[in-house]
C-alpha cells in the first residue's frame, strides 16, 4: 500500500479539518491538502517521470513540504529531503548520488543546479498544485518500493541514502500510535525542527488522524514562537533535539507557557544528559518521551515514555532517565560482540535491530548495505546495554569510542559527569592520537562562568575514574552543531587536526 493513503484516508473523515497551518493561521484543510498533493503527483507525472524516480526537496520548514511529500508519493514517486542547511557542493553530491529527476527548492543556493529545477515560491509550483488532478489515489505502489531517501546527516564522511520503503514509515506509523499515541484531530503537531529529519518522518502519524500539522513562520525553532505556538494550540506537540528542550526550559519565555496546552514533546536523536531531563522534567512536568532511533531505521528503535520519566521510588530513576528506554513495539533489539553473539545485562556490545522499520538498504552501495544489514538485523553503530529490568542505555557511537593505554572511555561517561558542573552549560568529548596512550581524552566546553581546567580537573578526580578525565580542555564560546542540533564532533576532530598541523 502507498504511504500517501495516509492523507487519502485523512481527507475524506477530516476533510474541513485545519491541516497545514503556518504560525497561528489556517493555510489549508485536509481537502485541499489532498487536492494539492494529488495535482502535484499529476503534474509531475505529466513531466514523463516513471515509478520510483527521485525527487530531490531541499527546502526550508514551510507547508509546501507536505505537499510535495505526498504528491511526489501519489504519483508513485521517492522523495530525497535533504538538511536545507547543507552546502550547494553537497546538495550537489545527494542529487547525484540519488539521480534525482527534480529539486524543488526555496533556498538560493539550490536553485543554481542544473536539471529540472522548481522553485516553491515561482509560477511553476503553482500551476503544479492547482493542475486538475486525473485521480485523487495515490498510485499503486508494493510495500518494498521506496517512499523516502533519508540521507544520513553527514557528522561523519559522504552522506548515505537510507532507503525507506512504503512498510518501513507504515510500520514507523503504527509503532508510533501503539506507544506514543492516541493523536486525535483537535491536536496539533508543531515543527520547529527540519522536516527533513525525524519531524517530517513523524508527520506521518498526524495526518493519518487529522492532526492539524503547524509549521512556525520561522521555519525553525525559537523558544519565544514555539511558546506562543503551544499557547495558541491545545494538545500540541513536537520533536526536538535535546539542545532544542534546554534552549526552550531555560528561556525566560518558559514563565509565559500554558503548560496544560502541551501534550508531549518527543525529544531524541541524540543523548539527552540527565542534569538536562531532570530541569526539564521540573519545568514541564510528565510531558516528555524520549525516542531512540537512526535514519536506518526511522525514529523507532527504543523509548522512555512520560510515566518512565517518574520516580516511583524504586531507586531506579537516574538509571532509567539515563538510559533510552526500551525496545518499540514490533521492534527487536539485542546487545552483542563483534561476532552477533548476546550479551549478559551490564555488558557493552553494538546495538542490532530488526522489524518492519529496517531500511531495505543504502542507495547505490552494496558494500555499505553489506555491513549495515547482516542476517536480517541492522548494526547500528551505536555501543550499548540492556539493564537487568530490560533498559537500554546507549554508550556511545562505536567509532567514538576512546581507547586510552587499551581501556575503553565512552565519551558520554565523561560528558555527563562535566555537565554536573555549575558553569558549564555544553560539552563534547572525544580522542585524540597519542603516541604513548594510542589516545588521549580532550573536552571542548562552552562554560557560562569563568573556570579553569585546573578546576574542571579536579572536579574530574572527585568524580571518575582517573583514566577516563580529559587530559586537555578546550573552551568555546558554544559548540558547533548540525540543524539537527547535534554537536558536530567531526568539526571538533577537524579543530584539533588543524591545530596539530600548525
Ligand atoms: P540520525 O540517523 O542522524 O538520526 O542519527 C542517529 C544516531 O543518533 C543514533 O545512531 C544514535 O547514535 C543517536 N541517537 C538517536 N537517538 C538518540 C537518543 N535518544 N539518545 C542518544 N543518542 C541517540
Amino acid at each position: 500500500m502507498n504511504i500517501a493513503m495516509v492523507l487519502a484516508n485523512a481527507a475524506r473523515a477530516f476533510a474541513d479539518r485545519p491541516a497545514l497551518c503556518r504560525g497561528r493561521e489556517t493555510v489549508h484543510s485536509y481537502g485541499a491538502f489532498l487536492a494539492r498533493s494529488a495535482s502535484l503527483g499529476t503534474a509531475l507525472r505529466r513531466r514523463g517521470l516513471k515509478s520510483g524516480a527521485r525527487i530531490g526537496v531541499f527546502l526550508s520548514n514551510r507547508t509546501e513540504y507536505f505537499e510535495i511529500l505526498f504528491g511526489a508519493w501519489f504519483a508513485g514517486l521517492t522523495v530525497a529531503p535533504i538538511n536545507a542547511k547543507l552546502h550547494a557542493k553537497e546538495l550537489a553530491y545527494i542529487l547525484d548520488n540519488c539521480a534525482a529527476s527534480v529539486l524543488f527548492t526555496d533556498i538560493e543556493g539550490g536553485l543554481s543546479q542544473p536539471g529540472d529545477v522548481v522553485d516553491v515560491d515561482g509560477d511553476a509550483y503553482a500551476t503544479m498544485v492547482s493542475t486538475p488532478p486525473d485521480t485523487l489515489q495515490p498510485a499503486t505502489a508494493v510495500p518494498d518500493d521506496i517512499a523516502w531517501l533519508f540521507y544520513t546527516s553527514g557528522t561523519t564522511g559522504y552522506p548515505k541514502g537510507a532507503m525507506l520503503t512504503h512498510r518501513n514509515l507504515y510500520a514507523m506509523t503504527l509503532s508510533f500510535l501503539a506507544d506514543i499515541g492516541p493523536v486525535e484531530e483537535t491536536d496539533a503537531s508543531l515543527y520547529p525542527a527540519p522536516l527533513s529529519h525525524g519531524a517530517g518522518l513523524l508527520s506521518l502519524a498526524h495526518i493519518v488522524r487529522g492532526a492539524a500539522n503547524v509549521v512556525p513562520e520561522s521555519g525553525g525553532f525559537s523558544p519565544d514562537e514555539i511558546v506562543d505556538l503551544i499557547n495558541h494550540y491545545p494538545g500540541s506537540s513536537f520533536f526536538a533535539a535535546p539542545t532544542m528542550v534546554n534552549r526552550l526550559v531555560t528561556s525566560p519565555a518558559m514563565e509565559d507557557t500554558k503548560v496544560e496546552n502541551l501534550d508531549h514533546i518527543f525529544y531524541g536523536g541524540a543523548p539527552m544528559y540527565l542534569e538536562d531531563l531532570k530541569r526539564a522534567l521540573g519545568l514541564l512536568g510528565p510531558r516528555l518521551w524520549q525516542a531512540y532511533g537512526q535514519g536506518e531505521a526511522p525514529c523507532t528503535i527504543s523509548y522512555l515514555p512520560p510515566h518512565m520519566h517518574l520516580d516511583t521510588g524504586d531507586g531506579r530513576l537516574d538509571a532509567r532517565l539515563s538510559s533510552v528506554g526500551i525496545p518499540r513495539t514490533g521492534v527487536a533489539v539485542r546487545v552483542v560482540d563483534a561476532e552477533g553473539r548476546d550479551l549478559a545485562p551490564g555488558e557493552a556490545g553494538e546495538v542490532i535491530v530488526a522489524g518492519d522499520v529496517v531500511m531495505a538498504g543504502y542507495w547505490n552501495n552494496a558494500s555499505a548495505t553489506a555491513s549495515a544489514l547482516r542476517d536480517g538485523w541492522l548494526w547500528t553503530g551505536d555501543v550499548g546495554t540492556f539493564d537487568a529490568h530490560g533498559f537500554l542505555s546507549l554508550k556511545d557511537r562505536s567509532k567514538d569510542v576512546i581507547i586510552s593505554g587499551g581501556s575503553n572511555i565512552y565519551p558520554r561517561e565523561v560528558e555527563e559527569v562535566l555537565l554536573r558542573h555549575p558553569a558549564i552549560t555544553e560539552v563534547s568529548v572525544i580522542g585524540r592520537r597519542h603516541a604513548d596512550w594510542g589516545e588521549e581524552v580532550v573536552a571542548f566546553v562552552s562554560a557560562t562562568d569563568p573556570v579553569t581546567a585546573e578546576e574542571l580537573d579536579a572536579f574530574c578526580i572527585d568524580n571518575m575514574a582517573r583514566f577516563k578525565r580529559p587530559k586537555i580542555y578546550r573552551f568555546l564560546p558554544s559548540l558547533p552543531k548540525s540543524n539537527y542540533g547535534k554537536i558536530l564532533k567531526t568539526e571538533l576532530r577537524a579543530l584539533l587536526a588543524s591545530e596539530t598541523a600548525a
